[in-house]
């Protein structure tokens, strides 16, 4: 981009934000989702941030849900050791809002009496540097923010 002076006055016409149908100032793409779609946030004058996810076409849809069937292997940022991505859902209504961890080895012993998954030793990305380079290695990362 030429011109990059913060002086300038915005000439975009006014964007309505689709969350709260009020006037936002900035509307943006934040990252890639796990389930197709795309993370938008809207930033009103008062500080104040929306967010939700957009969908593109059906085909873009399919198309992630194929690479989701990986497992994304990666040296983990949280601790240098290799593992295993996986996302999470702090609020199952809230699926725009994604969180993710890396799995590693098995620690011994099984979670859950019924259920009998091995414990196993995870990492939660809660850094947003640690994020950044997970969606970059899932493909999820979207330049400029
Ligand atoms: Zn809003
Ligand atoms: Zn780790």
């Amino acid at each position: 981009m030429l011109t990059n002076t913060d002086s300038s006055p915005p000439s975009s016409p006014s964007i309505t934000c689709i969350k709260c149908h009020k006037e936002a100032i900035k509307e943006k793409k934040i990252e890639r989702l796990p389930d197709g779609g795309t993370l938008i946030k809207a930033i009103h004058a008062d500080g104040r941030q929306c967010s939700w996810a957009e969908y593109d076409t059906i085909e873009d849809v399919m198309e992630n849900r194929k690479k989701e069937k990986n497992p994304r292997i990666i040296l983990c940022p949280a601790c240098s050791k290799r593992g295993r991505i996986n996302h999470y859902y702090k609020d199952d209504k809230k699926r725009e809002n994604v969180s993710y961890l890396v799995v590693h080895e098995p620690i011994g012993g099984e979670w859950g009496r019924k259920s009998k998954v091995k414990r196993v030793r995870r990492c939660y990305i809660n850094d947003s540097a640690q994020r950044d380079i997970i969606l970059k290695k899932l493909g999820r990362y979207i330049e400029g923010n």
